[in-house]
């Protein structure tokens, strides 16, 4: 069975080479992102932006919300209107060969709704789903109601699901481990589901372990575990992931690349403010 994420479109946009004024030109595949802002410029639709330009594709940005916040924490959440959001995704839809969805703070479940609809008149994109529901500093960025149409309008439509720990266990509650909890949301309808494990310190000592659930066996991702607290890295993770399946990467590979990416980033991490650090995403 083919997987939405092996998006067999996407080659034809990623290293298309047409002749320009004066030079040839690449045309990188563009990722539709779907998320809020965060003014610290850590995480969020800042963040989305940096990461996949740095991975290789071109980001169109819709804005579901404005957020108040710095690198401590958020204050605010504003959301925008489901109609706005939704004639955003429309827009670009209408104008540009899309070859992935990236999709980050939903913030209510109204907005989550229209976002569902906008895709199901576009069937067959890959999209990419990190289910944000608090910031890094621990503020609640989305309304309980937003679970609910996660799991019954986005994840039937959802390539790869990127939970942390924290949001697996909002999202499949009471279901034993993390494998039985992947496995629900598969039952839900998400391809892939990358279970993330960096805000779970007690678990793997040193390490960050990830694991990757879809139709074959399990796979496990080993990171070293690095000093501090981030802002931004699971929009990073994910963007990144987005941006190697526009490329052409078959989902495993996009997984594999998008996670070493986003590891170097971390690695390179600095503190713009008096807060978490934010990870370094430039290219190269
Ligand atoms: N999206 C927005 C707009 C945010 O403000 C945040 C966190 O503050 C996130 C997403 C999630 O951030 P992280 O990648 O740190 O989980």
């Amino acid at each position: 069975m083919a997987h939405r994420g092996d998006n067999p479109n996407s080659r034809e946009f990623s290293h298309a080479v047409v002749p320009g004024p004066s030079h040839m030109s690449v045309i990188p595949p563009t990722v539709l992102v779907v998320a809020g802002n965060d003014p610290s410029g850590g995480a969020g639709i800042a963040a989305d932006l940096q990461a996949i330009t740095a991975a290789g594709a071109h980001p169109a940005p819709v804005i579901t919300a404005l957020t108040v916040q710095d690198t401590v924490n958020a204050s605010t959440v504003e959301p925008a209107s489901p109609e706005l959001v939704a004639a955003q995704m429309e827009a670009v839809l209408a104008d540009i060969p899309v070859a992935a969805v990236k999709i980050g703070l939903l913030a209510t479940a109204a907005i989550a709704e229209a976002v569902a609809a906008v895709l199901a008149r576009h069937p067959g994109l890959p999209v990419v789903l990190d289910p944000v529901l608090v910031a890094a500093g621990g503020a609640r960025l989305a309304e309980d109601a937003l679970v609910g149409v996660v799991l019954e309008r986005l994840c039937p439509l959802t390539t790869l699901l990127t939970p942390n720990a924290h949001e697996i266990r909002r999202l499949a509650p009471g279901r034993g481990d993390t494998a039985t909890r992947a496995e629900a949301l598969r039952r839900a309808g998400c391809s892939f589901v990358l279970a993330k494990g960096g805000d779970e310190a007690d678990a793997g000592g040193n390490e960050v372990l990830n694991a990757l659930y879809g139709p074959g066996e399990p796979r496990l991702f080993r990171w070293p575990r690095l000093a501090g607290s981030f802002h931004g890295s699971g929009c990073t993770l994910a963007s990144a992931c987005a941006a190697r399946i526009a490329c052409g990467d078959p989902v495993e590979q996009a997984v594999a690349h998008g996670q070493a990416l986003t590891q170097h980033w971390l690695a390179h991490a600095f503190r713009p403010g008096r807060g978490q650090l934010v990870p370094l995403r430039r290219s190269g």
